[in-house]
Order: structure tokens, then sequence, then C-alpha cells
């Protein structure tokens, strides 16, 4: 969004990039220092501009490790995400009109709405004007489940996305993670990159993990058109003949979900609520471990860590953690009555992206009481309208105000990965340009 914003010297905006974190233009994702936490993308789908989808491999080209190599061979690896953290900043630093963008570190705390435009305050006190006001704020992380005999003081846990303190569990530590998905295989690949001895635990309602990429094949020959004019109990059986179609002939199945994968949110949006509302109960976890799927090579890593005993994974509820420094996990395993106990020295937070924006003392709680947002359909992410405005409490467009990215998950599905966040970014900047024209 920055960089579209101030990119543009023929028709200048003055900018200003608030950001929580120690780093600009990482976030979350690619924040991590750890060379073993890789894309779940390959590089050449990992362009940030939509207008030039070969960007990110012409970047790493112009690092000294990767000059030499063929383009098409880089374009085809899951890079290290701390590169693709260097590639966001090399985009926003080599950006014409670095003087209009002022770069904040520091949270902002409430969007206030003023004459002409909003009072964004952040948490220094400082109180910025803006004529519009883009929350592009990305995933928070999801909160424990509140646990039996649990007041308020919480369990003690290290959450997965504080790389440095996953880091830091020590080697004999026996770990019990909450979670199975992509951010419990970043804490895997972290403790063995560190020589983990002690046990890993995962435990998830399903236990499901998230499935390999293949090697690059062309996507499956798919009747979308077909697809879409069926309800979602037709559709899933559609797609697992599809798949079986594939491998019967010799070809990945992962073939049909690249086949779907530009398509995914009119999949979505064409469901009705019933529909939408049965994909989250039932459908989710797996389409989850067959659309996010991880790098070969680190299917193999899990796959070496679970044959060698190091690495179980039990599929059940959390049900309490007795107190430390050695813990008890109680559990109750999927589909039965009974409880059952194992002892870990470390708890891990592994259970992904909180999509719910309600409630907390955050931003997005606070935006939620001044009626500036309300919650998306199935109260996940935000409600919005167009290219990401939001409807306030009125359910009236909030004029001035755009959303992007995770925040628009119950309207679109499909809207927290590189290819839709880079359109998005692209179409919300021309519309906030737009709206500032239009205003004078
Ligand atoms: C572990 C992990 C791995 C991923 N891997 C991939 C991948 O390989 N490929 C892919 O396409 N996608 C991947 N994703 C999805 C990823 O989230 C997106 O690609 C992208 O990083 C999202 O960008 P964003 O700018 O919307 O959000 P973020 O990158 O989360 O950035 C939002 C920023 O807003 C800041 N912020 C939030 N609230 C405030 C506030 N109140 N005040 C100030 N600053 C605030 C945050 O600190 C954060 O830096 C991954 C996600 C995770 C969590």
């Amino acid at each position: 969004m920055a960089a579209h914003l101030v990119g543009d010297d023929a028709s200048p905006l003055h900018v200003a990039l608030v950001e929580s974190r120690p780093a600009m233009a990482e976030g979350v994702a690619y924040s991590t220092r750890h060379g073993e936490h890789l894309l779940n993308v390959r590089a050449a789908g990992m362009s940030a501009l939509d207008d030039s989808p070969g960007d990110f491999v012409r970047f790493l080209r112009t690092l000294p490790e990767y000059a030499a190599e063929d383009p098409a061979a880089i374009g085809a690896r899951f890079m290290p995400r701390r590169d693709y953290a260097r590639y966001l900043g090399d985009l926003l630093d080599s950006r014409p009109g670095q003087a209009r963008l002022r770069r904040i570190a520091g949270a902002a705390e409430d969007v206030v709405p003023v004459a002409g435009g909003f009072e964004v305050e952040l948490a220094s006190g400082e109180r910025l004007h803006a004529r519009a006001v883009v929350l592009a704020i990305g995933n928070r992380p999801a909160r424990l489940p509140r646990l039996e005999g649990d007041a308020d003081a919480g369990v003690a846990a290290i959450e997965a996305w504080d790389y440095p303190a996953v880091a830091a569990i020590a080697p004999d530590a026996d770990v019990c993670i909450l979670g199975a998905g992509l951010s419990m295989v970043d804490v895997v690949l972290t403790l063995r990159a560190n020589g983990h001895r002690g046990r890993i635990t995962s435990l998830s309602r399903r236990g499901l993990l998230p499935l390999p990429h293949a090697a690059p094949a062309p996507p499956a020959d798919v009747d979308l058109a077909g697809l879409l004019a069926m309800d979602l109990a037709a559709r899933v059986r559609a797609m697992r003949a599809l798949a079986a179609r594939e491998q019967a002939q010799g070809r990945p199945w992962q073939a049909v979900l690249d086949a779907l994968r530009p398509h995914v949110q009119a999949l979505w949006t064409s469901l009705d609520d019933a529909g939408q509302r049965r994909f989250l109960r039932h459908v989710v976890r797996h389409w989850d471990v067959h659309r996010h799927r991880i790098a070969p090579e680190i299917a193999r890593q899990l796959d070496e860590a679970t044959a060698s005993g190091q690495l179980e994974r039990l599929a059940g509820r959390l049900l309490a953690v007795g107190p430390g420094p050695r813990m008890t996990i109680v559990w109750r395993p999927r589909g039965g009555a009974d409880v059952a106990r194992f002892e870990a020295d470390v708890l891990v937070n592994a259970l992904g992206m909180d999509q719910r924006i309600e409630g907390g003392a955050g931003l997005l709680a606070r935006l939620c009481t001044r009626g500036l947002l309300r919650p998306g359909p199935h109260r996940i992410g935000a409600a919005t309208a167009g290219e990401g405005v939001p409807l306030g409490a009125d359910g009236r467009p909030v004029v001035g105000l755009w959303t992007l990215g995770a925040l628009r998950v119950g309207d679109l599905w499909e809207s927290i990965a590189m290819p839709e966040l880079r359109g998005q970014a692209q179409r919300v900047a021309a519309a906030v340009r737009a709206h500032l024209d239009a205003a004078g």
C-alpha cells in the first residue's frame, strides 16, 4: 500500500506508515530471521506487484547469493521468508517520493472521524490528521482457548510467532504445541534446527498436517462454471473425483487446487450463507491442509521427525493445563469421552490467526465500539464493500476508510496471501487517490 501510495510523483501524496513492530515492511510472516522458515509459495508466485509477476525473482537476482542462478530455477524454489522481508524493504525504499513517506514506529490505538477525515491516535500520544486511512494491519495471533480451572491469570505459553522465544526453548524440553498448521510447522523446524532432543507433541482438533506441494505441473482441467453451480457437498464430491482422476492419470492431486486457486473468492462468494457456514464447520480444516501447502523439503523433515518418534501428533481438545514448571496437559482425544494426560515443560500457542475483530482492547475493538467497523459474515473479519471500504455499525460505507488483506476474510475468504494482497493493494491505492482527488 505504502509503495503504491508514495510511488507516483505525478500526483504526490503525503503518507504516514504506522508500524508497531520493530521493523517496517516485514509483518509477522517475514520477520523471522530463521533460514529454515520458507515461503509456502514458489518464488515465481511471490511478486508484490500485480503488473510485474517476476519482480521477486528479479530482486533475488540482485543479491550476491542468487546472482549466478538461473531465473527459472530461482522461480521454482521456496525461498527463506527472511529474503522476502529484504524484498519488501527494498520495494518500499526504492520507490520515488520517499521524502513524502513518514515512517512512524509505534502502535495506532484509535481512529476518530473528524472534519475532513480522521485523527489517528498513536500509543505515544501523538495524533495524526489524515484525509484517508487504510487499515493494512494483517493477522493477529489466536488466543488460547479458555481452559478449566484457568482463572484470569492465563496459561504461560510461548507464541509461535515470537521467533526468538521459540528459538530459546531448551533442547531437552518436552514441548507441547497447540495447533498443527503452518505455525506448528515453523516451531518444529526451529526446534530441529537447534538440535532439539526433547519430545515434541502437537495437539490439534483433527491432527491434520499441511500437505506438501508437488513438483511443478500444469493446473488440472476443471469445469469452474460447473463447480460454481453446485452446492457445497456436491463441490466436495466433485473435487475429490477430480483429484482421483488426476492421480489415476499419473498427475498430482495438487493440480486441481492449483487450477482452482485463482477462483477461491468466486467459490466462496457463490456459496449461500448456509453453505459458507457448513464449510466453516465441516470442511475448513480439510481445505486448509490442501490449500496452504508446504515445501516438499519441509514435509520430508516432518516425516523424519514423526518416523523417529520425536514428533507425535494428537487429535483432540485441550481441557486444562496443570501448573508448571513441569505442566500436565489434560486433553480429550477426538471422538472419545475419556480424558488423557501428558507432561510438557513448554507450551507453544500455534493456533494461527484470530479472525475475530470484536473483543479485547486493541484498535479493531475500538473501531467496532466507535461504529467504524462491524464484524463480517460469520463474525470473521470486517464487513466490507467494493474495494474494501468497511461498513459501519449502521451498515453504510465509512467514507475515507479502507481495509485489505486478512480483515476481508469473511467477505472474500481467500484474502491473506500475496496473490490477492498485491491486487488489493494496487486497487485500494487507486481508490484512495480517486477519493482524495474528488474531495479536492
Ligand atoms: C507464519 C506465516 C507465514 C506466511 N507465509 C506466507 C507465504 O509464504 N506466502 C504468502 O503469500 N503468504 C504467507 N503468509 C500470509 C501473510 O500474512 C501475507 O503474505 C502477508 O504478510 C500479509 O501482509 P499484511 O501486510 O496484510 O499483514 P502483515 O504482514 O501481518 O502486516 C501488518 C502489520 O501491521 C502492523 N500492525 C497491526 N496493528 C497495528 C497497529 N494498531 N498499529 C501499528 N501497526 C500495526 C503489524 O505489526 C504488522 O507488521 C504467511 C503468514 C504467516 C503468519
